[in-house]
């Protein structure tokens, strides 16, 4: 019974060192070509192997993030678990860029970077946070722990998801009508929904108009959800004033791309979060004894919602 760690070496070591402390009995591997396939039980990849289903008894295949939309779930055989990690580094970074990223906008951070660049110096009528609607597309792990750090600043927080929810502070909605009504009280709209047929192109033309004019959004979730001409358009038009944009499809971005010099958007590199190795470790051994006990792991995938 063996557990391949397939990512990078950095990551690995301390996994590694984790595993040999909390888990002596499994054998710990990062060299596919070292193991016997028939002895890896668990495998954790950023993108799946093209030979998985030479590992016969694979029990898990664990994701290093936090989304599983790098792999074609129909291609993973129905007996192999698909388990995301469901870390607390990977949470408290997201909560980080995504309170940046709402006080930049919230503070009008886009527009006055335009005005240094053009040597100007003219204040910009500042709203109240009470005044400025946050609506977050996605309360799940990361959603929910985004509004719960929102919280102390005052803002209206709402969110949307599928199935309904209740979160204190928060305005809830779901389905198609609770999105139109969420949008239309959106000033900042955060995306932090995973990747799945019902979100890719999400964030359209459509979905802009929705939004009340001068709304700004951040976009956390995944490249292909956001439709790039139709975001250009939203802020050539004056409709939406500004945007902070982490994923793009494809990333990189190629060169002369618009969102590079807009100047109402802030792009990063796909940098909000990511997998912290201590912590991540932690949580994919609990899921293995809680797998070893006969119970779900935490970060299990539903494969008919695709995430
Ligand atoms: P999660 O816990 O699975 O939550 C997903 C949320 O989205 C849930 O509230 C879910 O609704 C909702 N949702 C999914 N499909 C929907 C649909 N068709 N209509 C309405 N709501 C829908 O996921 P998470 O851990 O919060 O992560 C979310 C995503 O963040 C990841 O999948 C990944 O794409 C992205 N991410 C980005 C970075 C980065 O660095 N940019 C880092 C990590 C993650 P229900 O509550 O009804 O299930």
């Amino acid at each position: 019974m063996t557990f391949l760690f397939n990512s990078d070496a950095r990551r690995g070591a301390v996994f590694a060192e984790a595993f040999a402390k909390e888990l002596p009995d499994l054998p710990f591997a990062m060299d596919a070509t070292t193991v016997d396939p028939d002895a890896v039980r668990y495998l954790i990849t950023w993108t799946a192997p093209e030979d998985l289903a030479r590992y016969r008894n694979l029990e898990i295949l664990f994701s290093i993030g936090a989304g599983v939309d790098q792999f074609r779930l129909d291609t993973v055989p129905e007996q192999v678990k698909i388990v995301r990690t469901v870390e607390e580094g990977i949470v408290r970074m997201m909560q980080e860029y995504v309170t940046l990223a709402v006080l930049a906008l919230h503070r009008n951070l886009p527009a006055y970077l335009a005005q240094q660049r053009a040597g100007e110096w003219r204040d910009i009528p500042q709203l109240q946070a009470k005044s400025r609607r946050i609506g977050v597309l996605g309360i799940g792990q990361l959603g929910q722990a985004v509004l719960d750090r929102l919280k102390p600043f005052g803002f209206p927080l709402a969110g949307w998801s599928r199935s309904p929810r209740q979160i204190d502070g928060v305005t809830c909605h779901h389905g198609e009508f609770g999105l139109e009504e969420m949008l239309a009280a959106s000033d900042i709209l955060v995306c932090l929904l995973p990747l799945t047929e019902a979100t890719r192109g999400f964030l359209d033309a459509d979905l802009f108009a929705k939004l009340p004019k001068g709304a700004a959004l951040v976009h956390t979730g995944r490249g292909p959800q956001l439709a790039h001409e139709a975001l250009i358009a939203a802020l050539d038009s004056g409709h939406l004033s500004a945007a902070i944009i982490d994923v793009t499809d494809p990333e990189p971005l190629p060169a002369g791309h618009p969102f590079w010099s807009h100047p109402k958007i802030i792009l990063t590199p796909h940098v909000a979060s990511a997998t912290q190795p201590a912590t991540a470790a932690r949580a994919i051994i609990e899921d293995i004894r809680r797998h070893r006990a006969g119970l779900d792991p935490i970060g299990l995938v539903d494969r008919s919602r695709g995430y």
